[in-house]
Parts: C-alpha cells; structure tokens; sequence
C-alpha cells in the first residue's frame, strides 16, 4: 500500500471496500505519484473499446489524405515512444492490452482524445493551432499521457466513491450498467454535449504536460514546441467563444510557466 493513496478516502475504504484496496493504489509512470483506481482494467478497457466503437459509427473520418496521414505518422512515432519508455521500465505490460489506433475526424471543434487502450481521436478543428508535425505531436502525447497515467480510471473511481457511496465496486458494475456507462461518459468526457465535459483536475493536466513533454522528446520531436501551441490556443480564445479544448485544458500564464519548467527534463530525452 502506498503511503500517499488519498489519505482521505482511506479509512472509508477500509471500511467499504477491503479487498478492493489492496487493488486500489497504483502509481503513475513517470511522476511516481500515487493515484486511485478503483475500476478494473479489463472493464476500463471494454467500456473503452464499445464506446470507441460507437463513436466511430456516429462520427465521419476526414477525407483529407495529407493530414490524415500526418496524424497516422505522429501517432505511430509516438505510440513507439511510450512502448520504448515502458520497455526500457520494465512497465511493458501495462500497454499489453493496448491496441493503438490514431484517427483524424471530421469535426469543427479543436478537440483531440486519447481513451485507455490507446484509441486517439484528432478533430480537424485543433488543426489550425497545432500546424506541424511538432505541434500536433504536444496535443496527441498529452492525450496519450492521461491515457497511459490512467487519469480516467482515477477519476472514475472518485466518481464511484463520490456517487455510489457505499455500493460495492463489482455490484455497481454489475447492477448499475447505465450509471456506470454515464460515469465512464462523465470520465472521458466523450459525452455528446459540451455541458457534460468534466475537465481533468489541475494536477491531472499538469502531469499530462509533463510526462507529454517526454514522450513527444523521445519520438524526436522539439518539446519547445508545446509554448507556441498554447499560445496560439489561449490566443483564440481572446474575444469570442473558446475553442472546446480550452474549456477542458484552461491555457493560462501558469500553465504555460510549468510547461516551461518542464521542458529541460523532457529535452535530456531529445534526439533530433
Ligand atoms: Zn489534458
């Protein structure tokens, strides 16, 4: 058991769920910080697969060949990069069950996803904000990151705490396939309307940055890159109605400053 596991929802834990807490603490790649997670993988990674699936039926592929292609060739770099840290940390088996899968859709809104699993979702609409390979590299790895730092496991389980109080976890998965498909929704934000967007908490997003930064230093991008996108991002939403990745991801000065602090350490693993 790890010694920073939210001490807060500890002794409720014991309490409600001690054969699950044994199960409950994992850690993040990278950061080393100690997080929640409650759902198991296979039942992450099955609600992943059928709401991908879903989305896939309800959303068009772009028909523009150059840029699908520049989606495909960033999302293939990257997705060796992580499998490159996770070998090199012996953490391979955390990425056994991903099936990598990198998508460019059709859709105004500048938005981009990464689900556990590693199926990555890139709207036309973030296209004028990232312009080069570089650029769009900062986008799909921080998405990656959240996915391979299992942010929506962390926040579902809070959510399952938060919601079903003292319902067992395998009740609840079973009893309440609604609410959980909602909770999973809630979680990745994948939901339909906007309004239903929860964004991922500062400390999720901050990490997000940093293990990004890495992961887009290892696939030979310049992890500089990432100043220039957030700055075209929180340029936009100067005067009108910010673009929908902002809502989730607020580009702020202090942002911006732990992106900068963040980028000597990703840059011992730059290989042009
Ligand atoms: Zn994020």
């Amino acid at each position: 058991m790890k010694k920073h596991c939210l001490p807060v929802y500890k002794g409720f834990l014991a309490l409600i769920f001690p054969l699950l807490f044994l199960a409950s603490c994992a850690t993040v790649p990278i950061t080393g910080r100690s997080q929640l997670n409650l759902v198991p993988s296979s039942s992450m990674l099955s609600l992943s697969n059928d709401q991908y699936n879903t989305f896939l039926r309800n959303n068009r592929l772009s028909s523009n060949r150059a840029e699908t292609a520049r989606v495909k060739r960033v999302g293939k770099k990257l997705q060796r990069a992580v499998e490159q840290y996770f070998r090199q940390r012996g953490l391979i088996s955390e990425l056994r069950q991903y099936s990598w899968e990198y998508n460019l859709f059709k859709n105004k809104s500048p938005n981009a996803w990464c689900m556990p699993g590693g199926k990555i979702a890139v709207y036309t609409g973030i296209l004028p904000y990232t312009r080069t390979d570089a650029g769009l590299a900062v986008v799909m790895a921080h998405e990656i990151a959240h996915a391979v730092a299992k942010h929506g496991n962390e926040r579902m389980s809070q959510l399952l705490l938060t919601q079903m109080g003292g319902a067992a976890l395998s009740s609840a998965m079973n009893s309440y396939p609604s609410k959980t498909r909602r909770l999973w929704m809630s979680a990745f934000g994948v939901g339909s309307k906007v309004g239903l967007l929860l964004p991922y908490s500062r400390i999720q997003e901050y990490e997000a940055d940093r293990i990004g930064l890495i992961f887009m230093a290892i696939a030979g991008y310049n992890p500089n890159e990432a100043i220039g996108f957030w700055k075209r991002m929180s340029r936009s939403s100067k005067g009108g109605k910010p673009p929908e990745f902002l809502s989730t991801h607020p580009s702020d000065a202090s942002r911006i400053r732990q992106i900068r602090n963040a980028i000597p350490d990703a840059m011992k693993y730059y290989r042009k």
